[in-house]
């Protein structure tokens, strides 16, 4: 058995969510992104599990891509950060690689290499996100570069990444989208544009492809705002188990820097989870925890290998009950791994790429 701590992985909630990514842009293939061992869930094992509904992967880099070959997946893997180095290239030719250009150095290294199969390239534009990309003003004459050569013109795409898709507000994202939809007019270009946010909320932005990532997970970029986005089902459910109970008498405090103190004769439950298993340790008093699916809070600092809940107000609750950190309690309550985040003062990213190789992954 060991130690009661496991992230539950439910591979039909990743098939139900991609599946919805396709409804909601029917005229678009969306690509599933991988990136970051598939946002802490496992990438073979999530590849695998969408390998006959995506038609592409997308992953940063090349080892993740070798990762999914060497697992057997072979449908078209996008480097979406292309090649760090130009002695890169061979590699991706060899693994049937597509690949995101960004910058003029990228460009010439392909230029150079001159491949004997073709390398798919997605040209990146920088439209206002101001990480990668190139300018406005460039692209015209780095697309023609490429158009131009041999080995890459076959299959030029234009990409770009929202700054904002995900906000209220919305001026910063009309801008980028108005901007990009003139280049690909211009260009006559097929695009690569929406994340998830877009994907759930800007048809708009759909193109050619569409990158989702984090909403394949069960995440709500927009926080409930629309249908789609509370038709998404949690992937990974994060469980433990109490190991421990303590009675405190009011005014004792709990855990390091005494943060918490009962504020009347209370019960606590020591959990087997800590920010050694990447629970974030930033995360609140107060913070929502499930224990046998019902709700209570977290209760003082969350140690390396452990954290407490409140469970004063759960009598039934004991050494064994079921804790569920965010996910699918198994009798249906849902603790979402977004709202966890809300308290840790971060997004659910983070939690879910946080989740450290001594939590077992148990899929299903
Ligand atoms: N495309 C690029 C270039 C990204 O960097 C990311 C995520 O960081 C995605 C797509 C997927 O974004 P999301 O997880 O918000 O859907």
């Amino acid at each position: 058995m060991g130690r009661p701590l496991i992230a539950e992985i439910d591979l039909d909630a990743l098939r139900h969510n991609y599946c919805l990514a396709r409804e909601l842009a029917p005229h678009s293939q969306a690509l599933a992104v991988l990136k970051a061992d598939a946002y802490g869930h496992g990438a073979l094992a999530c590849a695998r599990a969408l390998d006959d509904l995506a038609p592409a992967f997308a992953v940063a880099c090349i080892e993740e891509a070798q990762a999914l070959r060497d697992g057997g997946i072979d449908k078209p893997i996008v480097l979406l950060e292309g090649i760090f180095h130009g002695d890169e290239l061979p590699r991706v030719e060899s693994l049937g690689l597509w690949m995101a250009v960004h910058s003029e150095w990228q460009v010439d290294a392909l230029l150079d290499y001159r491949p004997r199969h073709p390398i798919p390239v997605w040209v990146k534009v920088d439209s206002g996100m101001h990480r990668l990309g190139f300018s406005p003003e460039r692209l015209p004459e780095i697309w023609q570069r490429l158009a131009g050569a041999p080995g890459y013109a076959c299959d030029l795409h234009l990409m770009s990444h929202f700054a904002t898709a995900d906000a209220l507000e919305t001026r910063y994202f009309r801008r980028q989208l108005a901007l990009l939809n003139e280049l690909a007019t211009r260009l006559d270009a097929p695009t690569c544009l929406a994340n998830s946010p877009a994907t759930l909320a800007w048809p708009q932005a759909h193109g050619a492809w569409n990158r989702p990532g984090v909403m394949l997970y069960g995440s709500d970029p927009l926080e409930g705002a629309n249908d789609a986005s509370r038709a998404l089902r949690p992937v990974m459910t994060l469980h433990s188990e109490i190991i421990a109970v303590q009675e405190l008498d009011a005014g004792e405090p709990v855990g390091y820097g005494g943060r918490w103190i009962a504020p009347r004769p209370s019960r606590i439950g020591v959990v087997a989870a800590g920010y050694g298993d990447g629970y974030d340790r930033h995360a609140v008093d107060g913070t929502p925890v499930l224990v046998d699916g019902r709700r209570t809070v977290l209760a003082g600092k969350v140690s390396m290998d452990m954290l407490t809940v409140d469970i004063t107000d759960l009598p039934e609750a004991a050494i064994g009950s079921r804790v569920t950190l965010w996910g699918r309690d198994p009798g249906g309550e849902v603790l979402s791994v977004d709202e966890v985040a809300r308290h840790c003062d971060t997004i659910s990213y983070t939690l879910l790429t946080g989740i450290l190789p001594r939590v077992p992954r148990r899929y299903h």
